[in-house]
């Protein structure tokens, strides 16, 4: 059964915008998966303590028969082959971030994951390249992103 997965993508490090061309590259590889749509590219002003470089940032629609374990597995290679080192310390510049945001319906608590992503529904640069995707997009438990993103201020956000 094919499943419907929005992905979140952010590097504020080594070219970010190259970063976030070549991940989508790689996302179009990843095997019982297709890359449907890619959100416009934003920058977006670091979140956390300490002085950082801005993000960039953007969403993808995928449809794939993975599970959500497995399709984290192909997402985690793809962090790791553009030299994210995975640290202890949460908030440090990342060459590529990429979380699942959404999976079909499901909701999902594991260790590993947590579906949908904790924080999405806090973060203006998440919020809006998933909206520029599908305006009409909801989470499973029926919260519209269009009336969760009307609630966030749109500072610290442009698109590219
Ligand atoms: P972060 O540094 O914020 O990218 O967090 C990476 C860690 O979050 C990894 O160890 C993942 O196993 C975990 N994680 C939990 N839920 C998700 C999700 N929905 N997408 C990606 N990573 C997740």
């Amino acid at each position: 059964m094919t499943q419907q997965v929005y992905i979140g993508l952010g590097s504020n490090l080594q070219h970010p915008l190259q970063q976030l061309q070549r991940a989508v590259d790689r996302i179009r590889q990843i095997p019982q998966t297709t890359l449907v749509a890619v959100s416009p590219f934003y920058g977006s002003t670091a979140v956390g303590p300490g002085e950082q470089p801005d993000y960039v940032n953007a969403a993808a629609l995928l449809e794939t028969r993975l599970q959500p374990h497995a399709l984290l597995d192909q997402l985690q290679a793809i962090e790791r082959e553009q030299g994210r080192a995975r640290g202890p310390q949460q908030w440090v510049a990342r060459t590529l971030d990429l979380d699942v945001l959404l999976f079909d319906n499901k909701q999902i608590e594991t260790e590993r994951l947590q579906i949908p992503h904790p924080r999405m529904t806090e973060r203006n640069f998440v919020l809006q390249p998933l909206l520029d995707l599908n305006p009409d997009l909801a989470l499973p438990d029926g919260r519209r992103v269009q009336d969760l993103m009307a609630m966030l201020d749109h500072q610290g956000l442009w698109p590219l």
